[in-house]
């Protein structure tokens, strides 16, 4: 017998199960609750699923779709029956149903020694994780009384290049390492069944919250921690565990003699002193700054399927750009540009950046290895701009290590990341105005934007725009504010 789709497994749910059966009971009888609501983020990530799952779909000619949504599971059943008689060389969505497990299998192609079943993933490589997904289809598949000896992760290949898109995927053979798992899985369905019927299961938090995949419950199961908690000092590794499982919590607990790494120690004075400390060095790395200074930013996307001339599957292409250049007597000059549609925006981001730096003494970024990646990224796809490029690469300067070996804050609570670190010793300068206040945001935005554009009305892309300039601008004006901040604390300490 077949359960309601709203009781039995899928095979997502299968895998959510293993990972933690407190989580699954959550998403089954809480379907609508708040930390399952799809953000921009994660909805980029199911459209770049579907598209993945199309372009996949296009490799199989004559293959035959099984419409039909999550309740329609006997037609959906029926339908792949008939595509199974008829002799379909493919079936997308095939879908079977055994001992109370719904399954539609992405791919199923008719091999000539039986069924291939292939699981479409959107990852550059099979991970561990993909196994139990490809071995619980397997399982379902055979005791429905199909033949299928061989089983498939079929994923992104990231020698592929654009314009070239006939090696987009690799298929990699999964049978013996699926197959290794089957004996498990019947005694892992009833397990999990029985605790969706059952009241919410007992689990304790650990590694498994967040690997494979994080869990979107944390914030239930995890005990909010106090401020400053031990587990925030700088770099410390296991010393933290150790420290807990002595009875020592906060920063403030800390007994004199532990020996901390230099950063961590600093860390530790500020905290217990609630000031900020500052290094006599600061004055000294602050003069590498030759004015004037530019301060720049990039915003990124990485498409799973390139677009763009030479680009690989998830290659990061710099797509936005802000930059403010301190000029003589606090001068303040701000430059910017946003791509617009789906062309390639590389020569006109490559340009932007040039004219913006140009005269510029020092070019300054926070975690410069992103902004230097670009610049190199950039430089390789306009071959005209590269001398120019290589200029701005030679003059960048890396404000973050500045920060880390010189400055800490009690406000930065264990981060340098610019978010933190800006707000906590510039006071008044938040981010908590912006409806665009993270860099994954920004990047999920900003590709719906150029690469999805027909789906959105003009008035929402312009509003998004809006929403994306401010927030680039954002993080090269901190940056001034920052080190406008740090000249202070220099000349006081
Ligand atoms: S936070 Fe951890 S214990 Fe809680 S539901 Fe998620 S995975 Fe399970």
């Amino acid at each position: 017998m077949t359960r309601s789709p709203g009781t039995g497994l899928s095979k997502s749910r299968f895998c959510q199960g293993l990972q933690c059966p407190k989580q699954l009971w959550w998403r089954v009888h809480e379907p609508g609750a708040p930390e399952l609501a799809v953000d921009p983020a994660l909805q980029a990530v199911f459209d770049r699923g579907h598209r993945v799952g199309e372009l996949a779909r296009a490799r199989f000619p004559g293959g035959v779709l099984v419409e039909g949504d999550h309740r329609q599971v006997k037609e959906r059943i029926e339908r792949t029956r008939r595509a199974v008689a008829g002799g379909a060389p493919a079936i997308f969505e095939a879908s079977f149903a055994a001992d109370d497990v719904f399954v539609a299998v992405d791919v199923l192609e008719r091999g000539r020694r039986g069924w291939i079943l292939s699981e479409v993933k959107s990852t550059l490589d099979v991970k561990e994780a993909h196994l139990p997904d490809v071995a619980v289809q397997l399982h379902v598949l055979r005791a429905a009384g199909l033949d299928v000896p061989r089983a498939e992760v079929m994923h992104l290949d990231r020698e592929c290049r654009f314009p070239d898109l006939s090696n987009l995927f690799a298929r990699d053979d999964v049978t013996g390492e699926a197959e290794a798992l089957l004996p498990a899985v019947p005694g892992q369905i009833r397990g999990l069944l029985a605790a969706l019927a059952g009241p919410l299961p007992r689990v304790a938090t650990g590694d498994h919250c967040t690997d494979p995949y994080e869990c979107p419950f944390l914030a239930r199961c995890w005990r909010a921690l106090p401020p400053h908690h031990v587990s925030t000092l700088y770099r410390i590794g296991r010393l933290a565990k150790a420290l807990v499982a002595d009875g020592i919590e906060t920063i403030p607990d800390l007994p004199d003699g532990v020996a901390l790494p230099v950063i961590a120690a600093r860390q530790a004075r500020s905290v217990r002193s609630g000031e900020v400390v500052v290094e006599p060095g600061l004055a000294r790395a602050l003069a590498r700054l030759e004015a004037p200074v530019a301060f720049l930013d990039f915003e990124t996307i990485m498409p799973a399927v390139p677009v763009w001339d030479g680009c690989h599957p998830y290659e990061q292409v710099a797509v936005q750009l802000s930059c403010h250049v301190a000029g003589p007597g606090g001068r303040l000059e701000h430059h910017q540009l946003l791509a617009e549609g789906p062309g390639d925006p590389r020569a006109a981001v490559a340009e932007a950046v040039v004219r913006a730096c140009a005269g510029a003494g020092t070019v300054v970024a926070y975690n410069a290895g992103f902004e230097r990646r670009c610049l190199e990224h950039l430089a390789a796809a306009v071959p005209g701009r590269r001398e120019a490029l290589g200029e701005v690469v030679r003059r960048l300067v890396d404000l973050l290590p500045i920060v880390r070996d010189h400055v800490y804050h009690p406000g930065f609570g264990g981060s340098f990341g610019l978010k933190r670190v800006a707000p906590a010793l510039c006071p008044g300068l938040d981010y908590g105005d912006l409806d665009i206040g993270e860099g994954g945001t920004a990047s999920a935005v900003l590709e719906g934007l150029l690469l999805r554009e027909d789906a959105l009305p003009p008035a929402e892309r312009a509003r998004l725009r809006g929403q994306l300039l401010a927030y680039c601008e954002r993080d090269t004006l901190a940056m001034v504010r920052l080190v406008e901040r740090l000249r202070e604390l220099a000349r006081r300490s």
